[in-house]
């Protein structure tokens, strides 16, 4: 094989060690300054690599590997976030590998964590490999440096192999996914590429271009209080509204009793008194018809509900989150094409499942940039037993290299 894993775990090692959580709570972008550390050190090694980078002060970090061919070819993109999530500690990440895995349960370093096929069934597919995890205290940030590691490596590559054609390709590295501002402060056409592919995915062979339609509501419920002794026909207990309104969603339609392509309610917190109760939703379904039919029925059964009262208790806010890729996938389908053929060469058996979520890609889709999502090796994100497989690694950098060749093949024709 062409490429050397002690590279690819000593670039992985580099930059997890680097704590860049983001912050939901920060109003700035990025949303956190340490993200800089790692920002500022992938716009050096860029550099070292011969190709220009351009920055904006919102730290979004773009460079060119201008392409080597005398033809015209479309731009393609590689992206990856440099944040980690919040859930979970990331200071002081101290990488641990794991040669040779045999399957057997691992403790994570001194604590009482285990790492073991029991609770992580999806560890059977990675017997045999080399795996990067954690000593149990910190999450590992493979989530999404082993993104990054990725795309360097195959730039590196592809820069110290002029004899592979390609042609115009742009990267990002970009901040703040994790708390879902990724795509916000997005130039997309700063970027200026025709499509693009985030290598933020998990398990390998994952080629994802199907995502949720989401949007989150609040429904607010605005209680009267009186004492309890003479209360009759005139209290109105917010709590008891809230609890009116969730039981007339279709109990079944939730996220643990739904799985595929099947949509739900998925009532996330509620906080309340008498006097005013709030309950807090997302809403999903890939499908757009019945993701609009979803939020209509919360407001069918506000206006229910209301209709009881004079002066209508219950409130209903309801905010798009971000919408199926696919829609915008399906009219451009080089895009999933180019990346099948690649799998297909490098033997790879493509997993084109609906994602049950979102990525940076579903709203860059929209924002007309197409950017599906490929596998990047890890798994078990935002905690303590994250893992990286080097192996997949390996697989999903040559995805990247054969990607860029084979924009070559397509349209050179
Ligand atoms: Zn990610």
């Amino acid at each position: 094989m062409f490429l050397m894993k002690q590279d690819l775990i000593d670039r992985l090692t580099r930059y997890v060690t680097i704590d860049t959580q983001s912050n939901p709570e920060s109003a700035t972008t990025p949303s956190t300054e340490k993200q800089w550390d790692l920002l500022n050190l992938l716009n050096d090694e860029l550099t070292d690599l011969g190709l220009e980078t351009d920055i904006d002060e919102q730290g979004y970090l773009f460079a060119t590997l201008d392409s080597n061919v005398d033809f015209d070819l479309p731009t393609v993109g590689f992206l990856a976030h440099v944040d980690t999530s919040p859930d979970f500690n990331a200071t002081h990440v101290n990488p641990q590998i794991i040669e040779n895995y045999d399957g057997t349960p691992i403790q994570l370093g001194k604590t009482k964590r285990t790492l073991s096929q029991d609770v992580f069934p999806a560890m059977k597919n990675v017997e045999g490999h080399t795996l990067m995890i954690t000593d149990g205290t910190s999450l590992l940030g493979a989530d999404d440096k082993a993104g990054v590691v990725e795309i360097m490596e195959a730039l590196k590559y592809l820069t110290s192999h002029p004899e592979i054609k390609h042609g115009k390709i742009r990267v990002a590295f970009t901040p703040d996914e994790e708390i879902g501002r990724g795509p916000h402060q997005f130039d997309v056409e700063r970027f200026n590429a025709d499509f693009a592919y985030t290598m933020d995915g998990s398990e390998y062979g994952e080629l994802q271009y199907e995502s949720f339609n989401a949007a989150e509501a609040i429904v607010t419920c605005h209680g009267v209080n009186v004492h309890p002794g003479s209360a009759k026909d005139a209290m109105i207990n917010a709590v008891l509204l809230g609890q009116q309104f969730n039981a007339l969603l279709p109990q079944n339609e939730v996220p643990e009793r739904t799985e595929g392509y099947e949509g739900f309610y998925h009532l996330m917190k509620i906080n309340g008194d008498v006097e005013k109760t709030t309950l807090q939703y997302i809403i999903r379904d890939h499908d757009r018809n019945e993701f609009e039919l979803r939020k209509k029925r919360l407001v069918e059964i506000k206006n229910d509900i209301n209709s009881h009262f004079e002066d209508e208790p219950i409130e209903v806010e309801i905010n798009d989150q971000y919408y199926n890729m696919g829609e915008k996938i399906e009219p451009n389908p080089h895009v999933i094409d180019i990346p099948k053929r690649v799998f297909e060469r490098l033997g790879i058996p493509a997993n084109t499942a609906p994602i049950r979520g979102g990525t940076d890609g579903s709203q860059l889709s929209y924002m007309g940039l197409p950017t599906p999502n490929i596998f990047t090796g890890c798994d078990n994100f935002h905690g303590p037993y994250e893992y990286a497989s080097i192996d997949v690694m390996e697989k999903a950098v040559q995805v990247v290299i054969g990607i860029a060749e084979e924009v070559v093949n397509t349209y050179n024709k």
